[in-house]
């Protein structure tokens, strides 16, 4: 059985030890998911953000960053910035698959087993959704090949695209 699992739906209704976000560098919070697990998991993530923000000053593309899941049915939030698309020829797919690498290993650093991604990039910062497909089924490919904490990768998608996309990388026919 694989490890890696797609399901659509809402990362913030989803069980796992942790969830990820697809945060700016700011760290404050923005649109898209990242507004979803603030406005779901409470103040006390954004809280945890801020001190993040004084001891370190926000978070760079292709960096992780690990706060309480507030209310959410997570224990952790793992935020991540993801590249801004450019074109392609600004190694946004080396920093898109960090995204993944220093989620997971921040996740299982934390002990976390079973972990949950959104299609990082694929909104507002206008990734290509099949490149990103690609891009992150083969990080989390890598990183589970080398590591014995994770037992679950759950990619949860919020459009057909990326479900398809994620679906096809990983071999499954829909
Ligand atoms: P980015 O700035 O990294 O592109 P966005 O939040 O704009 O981040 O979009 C990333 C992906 O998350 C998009 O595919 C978007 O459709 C999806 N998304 C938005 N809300 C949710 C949610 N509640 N759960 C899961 N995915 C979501």
């Amino acid at each position: 059985m694989s490890k890696i699992k797609v399901i659509k739906g809402d990362i913030t209704t989803t069980a796992a030890d942790a969830i990820v976000n697809a945060a700016n560098s700011s760290l404050l919070g923005g649109g898209g998911v990242d507004g979803a697990i603030h406005r779901t998991g409470g103040s006390a993530i954004l809280d945890e953000c801020r001190k993040i923000v004084a001891r370190q000053g926000g978070c760079k593309p292709g960096e992780a960053v690990i706060t309480t899941a507030g209310n959410l049915p997570a224990k952790f939030v793992i935020h991540t910035v993801g590249p801004v698309w450019n074109g392609g020829n600004r190694n946004e797919a080396g920093t898109l698959a960090n995204c993944y690498v220093n989620s997971l290993s921040i996740a299982a650093e934390n002990g976390c087993q079973k972990i949950a991604f959104p299609n990082i990039s694929t909104g507002v910062y206008g990734y290509p959704k099949n490149e990103a497909a690609k891009v992150s089924v083969a990080a989390i490919r890598d990183f589970l090949r080398h590591d014995s904490t994770i037992l679950e990768v759950i990619v949860v998608c919020f459009d057909d695209e990326n479900f398809n996309a994620v679906q096809d990388e990983l071999g499954i026919t829909g």
